[in-house]
């Protein structure tokens, strides 16, 4: 144990024999141990048989603990922060005082553990080379929608943290925006409910519509190039719709778009040319 240190330590994101060997034997050496909940970590604490100095540290005291945190490590002591489950720093409270630690070059060690979106990703079956974590998308449909647009080009699977309630709104825009993708909702991951919904966007929207998404959810979206393996070429699905003749450009979009996995703009794009093109 190194003293005036600050420890970054992963806990558990449901199953307690996730926590490593590490993460026990230094939360019981350190002088202080700072805690997102206290009275959540006392319970894993204890069930650790660790009883040490604890004090919160969570989004709305950051500054005021923060100082008393970096003071305790001036002073010589040794830190501990953990957070309510997982890694600390992701999606969740630390990075200010991991920043401020190195600014005063106070050594900043991790102790590496679960996390949910690494979790995820690693039995997605979707592609691991290169991925993006965005955490949670804003909780207005107008900027989750802006925000899910930028990224819809990126390389690489994208892995989003979402509360349950709001699954089906995020999902519906999943589809809206970015097309037809598969789509991987890992929910209650490590726990007894464990489950992954998989499919195309409007097969898991599908599933998740038949019922109430209760738990913790990440959800894990394929990179744009990878078109769902039934998906039929847009501009096929294109000429079928307007030969039937009943829908308009706008509509014929929107299905085809569904169809062909494509975003809804690019369908539209296409259509208003083909339809100019008298094709
Ligand atoms: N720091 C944590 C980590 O390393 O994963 C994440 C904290 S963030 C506040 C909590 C979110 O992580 C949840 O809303 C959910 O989206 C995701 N999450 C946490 N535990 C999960 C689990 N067991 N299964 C699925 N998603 C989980």
């Amino acid at each position: 144990m190194t003293a005036a240190t600050l420890y970054i330590i992963a806990t558990p994101i449901g199953n307690l024999e996730d926590m490593t060997y590490r993460a026990v034997r230094i939360l019981g050496e350190v002088d202080l141990i700072a805690a997102e909940d206290t009275r959540h970590s006392l319970k894993l604490l204890s069930h650790f048989g660790i009883s040490k100095p604890l004090t919160s540290y969570f989004d709305h005291n950051q500054q005021i603990k923060g100082e008393r945190i970096l003071n305790a490590l001036r002073q010589g002591k040794s830190v501990a922060l953990i957070s309510d489950a997982g890694t600390p720093c992701v999606s969740d409270p630390g990075y200010q005082l991991v920043r401020d630690a190195v600014a005063e070059n106070i050594p900043v060690v991790p102790i590496p553990g679960a996390c949910a979106a690494v979790t995820a990703l690693s039995a997605s079956g979707l592609p691991t080379d290169a991925f993006t974590f965005a955490g949670f998308p804003p909780s207005r449909q107008g900027k989750r929608r802006t925000f899910l647009g930028g990224m819809s080009a990126l390389p690489g699977t994208l892995v989003l943290y979402e509360a349950p309630h709001r699954l089906l709104d995020t999902l519906n825009d999943i589809r809206e925006v970015m097309g037809e993708r598969q789509v991987i909702v890992a929910r209650e991951l490590t726990k007894v409910y464990e489950e992954f919904i998989r499919g195309s966007a409007s097969q898991v929207i599908k599933a998740v519509s038949q019922g109430i998404v209760r738990g913790e959810v990440a959800i894990l979206i394929a990179p744009g190039d990878a078109a769902p393996p039934d998906s039929e070429p847009l501009e096929n699905v294109l000429r079928r719709l307007m030969a039937e003749g009943a829908l308009s450009v706008k509509d014929i979009a929107r299905q085809a778009a569904v169809i062909s996995g494509v975003s809804r703009s690019e369908a539209y794009t296409e259509a208003l040319r083909m339809k100019n093109e008298g094709n």
